[in-house]
């Protein structure tokens, strides 16, 4: 299955994203060490806020390349060489 190509409305770039998730491993892991329930709530809170975000400036205001803005966008910025 193709990865989906996102257009950045921040930005102008185009490409593929990486799903970043919110948040720190590190914060999630000391909260699963303290107390198991912050630590269950801190997880599911950084799955459920798991987006796409742009590779160039981390916004996520990000648009698919497919639809009518994505074109829009594309055809403003030229794609990097
Ligand atoms: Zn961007």
């Amino acid at each position: 299955m193709a990865r989906k190509v996102w257009a950045c409305k921040t930005c102008g770039s185009v490409g593929q994203t990486g799903s970043a998730a919110s948040g720190s491993c590190l914060i999630e892991l000391v909260l699963w060490m303290c107390a198991i329930v912050p630590g269950v709530i801190y997880s599911l809170w950084r799955i459920s806020s798991r987006k796409s975000k742009c590779k160039v400036c981390g916004s996520k205001e990000l648009v698919p390349l497919d639809s009518p803005e994505g074109r829009r966008i594309r055809d403003t910025v030229p794609p990097p060489p």
